[in-house]
């Protein structure tokens, strides 16, 4: 028989040109001399020193921001002496002067006798994130203050939506990663007013407001309310999926919450309909026909009967 199977050793210029066209930047310090045995060429891309430049660990150690260089270097130095893979974010020094936010993950290699022979890492440009992260904090500092906090139920207000959602957009665009929305909408809420009062509707909506408030737990999910009874949230970074998930949580929290509705046509209790839809936004595409489209399956979601979720299109 003749052999066929193709070759799936890769040699050496496998490597080298995979390792050189990712984003990721490779490196490799040897651990006895401590300077760099490799590191890529994309490293002049994101911070401008070109790639021979960088000689010893010293040359990784003076461009580190100086607030955190002795915490950054003491960090991964111990780490290392103790054979422990990790990773740390610091801001490094690009050759224009500005500071670049980096996120360094490091493998540590032993020799068989289990002493430390290198270190092999990855450096990732995490700028974008940090900034969104930055300006994300400013917002959340806006909220305290009143101009993007809801007067009702004190949840993030339309403005304060429209803020973040147009952040995450463009942090989903360029890292291609995928945004999901939730709008939901509380069922007969019109005869709910028209029965208890519109007082009462006050109330509910606080209470609704309150209810679903922690239903997305990680730290950049935004929950607000949209206007009238309808409440929307923005899960960056969750697939189609999750988002169902979060969906179904919010909608098994109201109808747990045992509110009363008397005149709902599907029950006695409040219930809420959600349309959820998720996107990894290319270029050119908007955030207001994507709004439009969790919109429309929210609908779908009333047709579909109330107290449920609409996902596809
Ligand atoms: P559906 O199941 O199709 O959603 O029916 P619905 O009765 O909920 O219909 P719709 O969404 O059109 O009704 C919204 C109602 O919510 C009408 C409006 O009076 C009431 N509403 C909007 N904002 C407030 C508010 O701030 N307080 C109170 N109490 N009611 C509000
Ligand atoms: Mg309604
Ligand atoms: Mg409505």
């Amino acid at each position: 028989m003749t052999d066929i199977a193709p070759k799936m050793e890769p040699d050496s210029a496998v490597y080298k040109t995979l390792l050189e066209s990712t984003k990721a930047i490779p490196w490799k310090i040897d651990w006895a001399t401590m300077q760099f045995t490799y590191i890529g060429p994309q490293i002049e891309g994101v911070l401008g020193w070109p790639q021979d430049s960088w000689v010893s660990v010293n040359d990784w150690a003076s461009r580190i921001h100086p607030d955190e260089r002795e915490a950054i270097v003491n960090f991964c130095v111990a780490q290392s002496q103790a054979g422990t893979d990790h990773e740390a974010d610091y801001r490094a020094l690009a050759q224009n002067g500005e500071f670049v936010w980096i996120r360094d993950v490091v493998h540590v290699a032993r020799k068989p006798d289990g002493s430390v022979d290198a270190l092999i890492g990855f450096m990732f440009d995490i700028n974008e994130r940090k900034k969104t992260e930055a300006k994300l904090i400013d917002l959340q500092k806006e909220l305290e203050t009143l101009s993007f906090k809801d007067g009702l139920t004190g949840v993030a207000n339309r403005r304060m939506f429209d803020s973040v959602m147009e952040l995450e957009w463009a942090n989903a665009k360029s890292n291609k990663r995928p945004i999901s929305v939730i709008m939901l909408d509380i069922d007969y809420f019109k005869q709910y007013n028209d029965h208890y009062g519109h007082i009462q509707g006050d109330h509910c909506l606080k209470q609704v407001a309150t209810t679903l408030s922690h239903a997305a737990s990680r730290s950049r999910d935004f929950f607000g309310r949209f206007g009238g009874e309808e409440f929307i949230l923005i899960l960056p970074e969750t697939s189609e999926q999750s988002a169902l998930t979060v969906a179904e949580r919010c909608r098994k929290l109201i109808y747990d919450a045992q509110i009363p509705h008397e005149k709902s046509e599907i029950g006695q209790r409040l219930t809420i309909s959600l349309g959820v839809h998720t996107v990894i936004p290319s270029y050119g595409d908007e955030p207001i026909p994507f709004i439009e489209e969790v919109d429309r399956r929210l609908y779908l979601a009333k047709q579909k009967g109330r107290d449920c979720i609409a996902v596809d299109a």
